[in-house]
């Protein structure tokens, strides 16, 4: 079998790419970080096997990151049959730097010119014969997300692993200096010049690479700072020229994307205006829901009806069709009712991120992070976190900093995951009709917030350290296409339903034992297992306001999974009905009316902000222990963002009481602004963050 090896800037289209070489479907981003692990799939090429590795993209080779580390050691170490370097070919200059690198390795390479697509649009006029003959390399021009050119990508890759001798340079001629320093510290080394990494292993010397350095045995560093930075601005300059040379691109064309970011990216009104589109998404989210919610919830009643007229047909035993009914159909039925709700928020999500708007937002709160001393490159992660805390977790890979990541792993409990969606679904249209999208946005921006003031207090703490600087280029803005969109909303749709059906239904069946069961035998629900223990640790939850023992056992259930805070008051408040009558009504309304009844306004409002803040759940917490390598992170994990919930929740309900809902939610999101704004208030400095544009 031979090997393959992507390799690319991220966002260069490299998932898309794997994807359609192999049939896989890997998650597609629109900011770095998404693949942090390397991917391996397969394909056949007349006759041929290949195996094809994804790997992290990365600006360049130089190993200042831990993606850029597991690239360059994983193509030196495992010496592929081919590397395909993947391009934009609208974002040349950027991309070109690591293609350069790459072509130092002295390996069979082909380089994949993607989005040609754009580059036709734009038209811009892209000599790719002649990039090829500087280069030295083949250059197929592709565009991944049509499926364009993709056979002759194929064919190339095939020809080169053929005749290897084929493509492989070094096109930029450093200075007589650098050239003579690189033969000293070949033979100093002892480094075989036939290697063909021999040459690679002597300039990663001088870049400093320190895995190079400590295999060679080098002990002094920065013996070659002059050298680097004269390395460094040679490729520029390569690139430069070379680009002058291949490429003409009209005056006109990229003012769209930049009459657009005049707006967008406003550095005053661009928070504001993500604020704004947020707040559309979770309106539309409940307006599409609302229209489905009725068919959804009839669907689940009569299949209740069903499985119990059937069942009690032919004779099964009671406690079983309570088991089906009562357990598994409300609990993860009292789920899947919001699936319509979930898939319009993944699809509104997917499209601002597909159309290259939230990496703009990931700079915006750069500029914001970096002034309150954070790194920048930390909301990647952190945004990634508003669809699953468990890719988040991983992305903080992406940053150099260990106290980094750790500072960012405790901060993305917070940003409010997909899986909490249900419960505001369910709670805001009971308790606040018409405001339900506000509610929505409120308890986002309370979890945004309050990550950044906890991060801010680590800073200071157990992190302490400033910000690196972040630079990334930003995407031109294009229509997302329906296949990536596609792709993205089904697999966490998916991704929703397997959920439903494998930890929610665990929980569902735990649960219904919990609340049918005692020490006698099975029970009233008010004797079972359940209420005890619910009723145990509800005093903890009373200055809340909802001290009954209910929302305390949801709480602790909710922890397997937050989705099942809705499964178990599903099924507590459910089972609480008549159940021939709930049934026939659809669960639905006569748990409604329950869950009116055993909470007063105020505590539906701090029930809401506890289980936005309150420890993650379990395959977060495991991910974390496996990230840090540490249980003492895991604990202090679940620990803190327990007693931060807490505090919340409790003074959210104290406001509550005395105040209307929307005024207690300003004071608190205002109080908590105000917070971050005292303990920076001498961190601010004047520097603007230096981001580029190309
Ligand atoms: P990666 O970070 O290198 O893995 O890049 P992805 O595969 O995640 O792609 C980044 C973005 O570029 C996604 O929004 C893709 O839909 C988009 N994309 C990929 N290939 C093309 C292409 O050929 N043309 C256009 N217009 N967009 C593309
Ligand atoms: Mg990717």
């Amino acid at each position: 079998m031979k090997e393959l090896v992507l390799a690319g800037n991220p966002n260069a289209g490299k998932t898309t790419l794997f994807n359609e070489l192999t049939g896989a479907r890997q998650s597609v981003g629109n900011w770095p970080g998404v693949t942090v692990e390397k991917k391996q799939g397969k394909f056949t090429y007349q006759d041929e096997n290949w195996v094809v590795t994804d790997l992290p993209g990365t600006y360049s080779l130089s190993p200042y990151s831990m993606e850029e580390k597991i690239a360059g050691a994983y193509i030196v170490e495992q010496r592929p049959e081919v590397v395909v370097n993947i391009i934009d070919a609208s974002n040349l200059e950027r991309n070109l730097y690591l293609t350069l690198q790459l072509l130092e390795l002295q390996q069979p390479t082909v380089i994949a010119m993607n989005m040609m697509d754009i580059v036709d649009r734009w038209k811009i006029e892209l000599d790719i014969k002649k990039l090829a003959t500087k280069l030295g390399v083949p250059i197929v021009p592709i565009s991944a997300s049509r499926s364009e050119g993709l056979e002759e990508l194929r064919s190339a890759i095939a020809e080169v692993s053929k005749k290897p001798s084929l493509g492989m340079g070094n096109p930029v001629t450093f200075s007589e200096d650098i050239e003579a320093t690189i033969a000293k510290l070949m033979k100093e080394y002892q480094l075989d010049e036939k290697e063909s990494r021999s040459r690679w292993q002597a300039i990663r010397v001088i870049e400093e690479d320190l895995d190079v350095c400590a295999s060679l045995g080098v002990e002094k560093l920065h013996l070659y700072d002059h050298e680097r930075t004269e390395m460094t601005h040679l490729r520029y300059r390569y690139i430069h020229d070379l680009i002058d040379r291949v490429m003409k691109r009209p005056e006109r064309f990229e003012s769209m994307t930049e009459k657009a970011d005049k707006i967008l990216m406003h550095p005053w009104f661009g928070l504001p205006i993500f604020g704004f589109f947020m707040y559309m998404v979770f309106t539309m989210t409940f307006t599409f829901g609302g229209w489905l919610a009725g068919p959804v919830e009839s669907l689940f009643g009569w299949v209740s009806v069903s499985v119990d007229a059937i069942l009690t047909q032919l004779g099964v035993a009671e406690w079983m069709i309570s088991l089906l009914t009562d357990g598994v159909i409300s609990g993860v039925g009292g789920v899947l009712v919001f699936l319509p709700n979930i898939a319009f928020l993944f699809l509104a999500l997917s499209v601002l991120e597909d159309s290259g708007y939230m990496a703009r937002v990931a700079f915006l709160m750069d500029r914001f992070m970096r002034k309150i001393g954070l790194s920048g490159k930390a909301f990647i992660p952190l945004l990634m976190g508003f669809g699953c805390s468990v890719p988040a977790v991983m992305a903080t890979r992406s940053l150099e900093s260990d106290r980094d990541r750790k500072a960012a792993m405790m901060m993305i409990p917070f940003m409010s995951c997909g899986a909490r969606m249900p419960i505001y679904l369910l709670f805001a249209s009971v308790f606040f009709p018409g405001k339900e999208a506000l509610v929505t946005f409120f308890l986002y921006f309370l979890g945004v917030l309050v990550a950044v003031l906890m991060g801010t207090i680590f800073k200071d703490t157990l992190f302490k350290g400033s910000g690196d600087p972040f630079i990334m280029e930003m995407p031109t803005y294009h229509i997302p296409t329906m296949k990536t969109v596609g792709r993205s909303v089904w697999e966490k749709v998916e991704d929703y339903i397997v959920r439903a059906g494998t930890v929610l239904l665990a929980a569902s069946v735990v649960l219904w034992g919990l609340l049918n069961f005692n020490m006698q035998g099975m029970t009233e629900m008010v004797n079972s297992f359940g209420a005890q223990l619910g009723h145990m640790i509800a005093p903890i939850f009373a200055p809340m306001g909802f001290g009954n023992w209910e929302s305390s056992l949801s709480l602790v259930t909710g922890i397997m999974a937050k989705e099942a805070i809705v499964s178990n008051i599903a099924i507590i408040f459910g089972m609480g009905e008549a159940a021939g009558e709930a049934a026939l009504n659809g669960n639905m309304s006569g748990m409604l009316t329950g869950i009116q009844q055993a909470f007063p306004l105020a505590a539906a409002f701090s029930f809401l902000i506890f289980s936005l803040l309150y420890t993650p759940c379990l395959a977060t917490l495991t991910v974390i222990k496996r990230e840090t390598n540490s249980w003492k992170w895991m604990f202090f994990s679940a620990g803190y963002t327990f007693a931060v919930a807490w505090v919340y929740a409790v003074i959210g309900y104290g406001l509550a009481m005395k105040f209307s809902v929307l005024v207690s939610a300003a004071v608190l999101a205002f109080g908590t602004m105000g917070m971050i704004a005292f303990r920076t208030r001498d961190k601010r400095r004047k520097e603007e963050v230096e981001w580029e544009q190309l």
